[in-house]
């Protein structure tokens, strides 16, 4: 009888481990979203979150601030803005965010990267390393940069501009040697205007002082971890997007990604 009460009682307790260790491995697995790059396009920067908020939900990912204040990083749990000025701070909790993409970080898989010389050098060596076209991933590159060309969007006033003009008045910034971290996520054609399908990273050097959209790079070496994320998980905002007059906004409009050789 006894034997069997502690066979029961191991049985109970298995059981709970395991499920609750399955709970925790699918949280892990899930891309968080707010907002779409369709409201975005269309002037649409209200929040949908605030920091506390997404930090709930992941500790590694990107997105831009309320009113299209600056870029976001996220990275180990923590905040950033990297704002037009070329100013990388900590963000607060209050802050509010109409566009982000989270994940709660794991490594499925680490490489070594080599040199590169374009960020489409980059893009090519990290499709190697993905096995599949259908899901996303999340990529954390750290690395040593000769180059590297960021970009952050400057707080717009209403009538709000859509995201075309707003990205012609962005901020760009040319910094030489650094050592830093790449955030950033690799998403399918199948997410089509909800989000951007292909490569998308955010940077932040290791002394927490630059940072921003990446635009071009050239990288000495890095180590470059992946996450295979099979679950999404998308908020939309709460304001109706009102589509500006006269205007239809694509996503070729955008005029973010410039060469290092452009202004
Ligand atoms: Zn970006």
């Amino acid at each position: 009888m006894r034997k069997m009460m502690i066979l029961l009682l191991t049985v109970v307790v298995c059981s709970f481990w395991l499920s609750n260790v399955l709970v925790l491995s699918g949280e892990k697995d899930v891309f968080y979203q707010g907002g779409t790059y369709a409201a975005l396009y269309a002037g649409n920067y209200n929040q949908v979150a605030t920091v506390g908020q997404i930090k709930e939900k992941g500790n590694f990912g990107l997105g831009v601030f309320d009113l299209l204040d600056g870029d976001m990083i996220v990275l180990d749990g923590k905040v950033y803005q990297a704002d037009s000025s070329g100013n990388v701070t900590k963000v607060k909790n209050d802050a509010g965010v109409p566009f982000y993409e989270v994940v709660n970080f794991q490594v499925d898989s680490e490489k070594e990267l080599g040199s590169v010389e374009s960020i489409r050098q980059l893009y090519n060596q990290l499709d190697r390393f993905r096995k599949r076209d259908d899901v996303i991933y999340a990529i954390r590159i750290e690395g040593t940069f000769p180059q590297i060309k960021t970009a952050a969007f400057s707080r717009q006033y209403y009538p709000y501009p859509n995201l075309a003009e707003a990205a012609e008045r962005q901020g760009v910034f040319h910094y030489e040697n650094v050592t830093g971290t790449l955030v950033g996520f690799w998403l399918p054609d199948c997410v089509d205007t909800m989000n951007q399908p292909g490569y998308h990273f955010h940077f932040l050097s290791d002394d927490r002082q630059k940072g921003g959209h990446l635009l071009e790079l050239e990288m000495e070496k890095g180590i470059g971890q992946f996450d295979e994320i099979v679950e999404m998980n998308i908020a939309f905002s709460g304001v109706m997007t009102t589509p500006l007059a006269g205007e239809q906004v694509l996503p070729t409009m955008i005029t973010r990604q410039n060469g290092l050789s452009e202004p």
